[in-house]
């Protein structure tokens, strides 16, 4: 068939919309939302509703599967650096900074170690997808 996906709601098919409403007339059925691409929950949800009706049902146990967090991370001053710019007051010019989040710490950095993904003040890994 074709490359839709389908909403992975539990319950997309029961919510009234026109586009959820398929078939001829006299066999119509509310269907669960196919398409190409959704914009919730990585991709797999039509909508927030879609998306806390599936962690409603099922989010303890992916939690549980994948590991339940039993302590509180920590952030420390070793691994707290985040590169971030300000605008100037005519928002023509950018100045980079690197903070650290713990202590406040900020030293100016070039616009090319702004840019450098390898460039940091961190001293062990920490996730990149927090940075910015
Ligand atoms: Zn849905």
């Amino acid at each position: 068939m074709s490359n839709l996906k389908l909403c992975q709601g539990p319950d997309c098919h029961t919510y009234y919309t026109q586009d959820r409403l398929k078939g001829i007339k006299g066999s119509k059925t509310n269907q669960t939302r196919r398409r190409s691409n959704f914009y919730y929950g990585n991709g797999n949800f039509c909508s927030t509703r879609c998306q806390d009706d599936w962690f409603i049902d099922f989010g303890d146990k992916a939690i549980n599967h994948f590991g339940r967090l039993t302590e509180a991370k920590h952030l420390t001053e070793q691994n707290a650096w985040v590169k971030q710019y300000d605008w100037d007051s005519s928002y023509q010019n950018r100045t980079y900074v690197i903070r650290n989040a713990i202590t406040r710490e900020q030293r100016p950095i070039t616009e090319q170690q702004y840019n450098d993904n390898n460039y940091t003040l961190n001293t062990w890994p920490r996730n990149m997808d927090s940075v910015g």
